[in-house]
């Protein structure tokens, strides 16, 4: 095992330091890393066949969970949150949506959540520039799905199992109503 492997980094969904090589830990593309469960939770809409009802409720549960993750040690103020998520979502944002926005502030651009006084209203000025970062990885990881399954014709590989996951970056929840 090297160094590198047992690199502390984030989950991906609930922010927590995780080991690379960790126990039930994925690997989703070049630099991010989650929880299989976590994985599996964001994920759950798509792997069972919810209900909208259903699917409101999980998401919204997987977003409360990650910002109470993300704000620990502060005091989340939940009144806030909850009329901004109101707000966001009247405003045409999915909970997915604005779950990714968190990520991608929190986990790319790496902002300093101290600042944002204990609420989110922040999503509303990078929902966009989330879903445009998401939309790049995605087509970018279409591109590389697309020639591996060129290559692996070629070749005469039928099964391009490795690179599945890859797919999960994926841009449709970002969208009001779908998925
Ligand atoms: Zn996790």
């Amino acid at each position: 095992m090297t160094t590198s492997e047992n690199q502390l980094v984030h989950c991906v969904y609930c922010g927590k330091g995780i080991k690379k090589s960790g126990e039930g830990i994925i690997q989703i593309s070049n630099s991010r890393w989650c929880h299989k469960k976590c994985y599996d939770k964001f994920h759950a809409h798509r792997i069972r066949n919810l209900s909208e009802e259903e699917k409101r409720e999980t998401d919204m549960n997987t977003l409360r969970q990650y910002i109470h993750e993300a704000f620990k040690g502060m005091n989340p103020n939940w009144p806030v949150i909850g009329r901004e998520i109101k707000q966001f979502q009247q405003m045409g944002f999915s909970l997915s949506g604005i779950h990714k926005t968190l990520i991608y502030l929190f986990e790319v651009k790496q902002i300093d959540r101290f600042r944002l006084g204990g609420h989110i209203n922040v999503v509303a000025r990078y929902y966009q520039e989330a879903k445009s970062y998401y939309q790049k990885i995605y087509v970018n990881n279409k591109n590389a799905l697309d020639n591996y399954k060129q290559e692996s014709e070629q070749i005469k590989i039928l099964e391009p199992q490795p690179i599945r996951n890859i797919k999960m970056l994926d841009i449709d929840s970002f969208e009001k109503g779908d998925n």
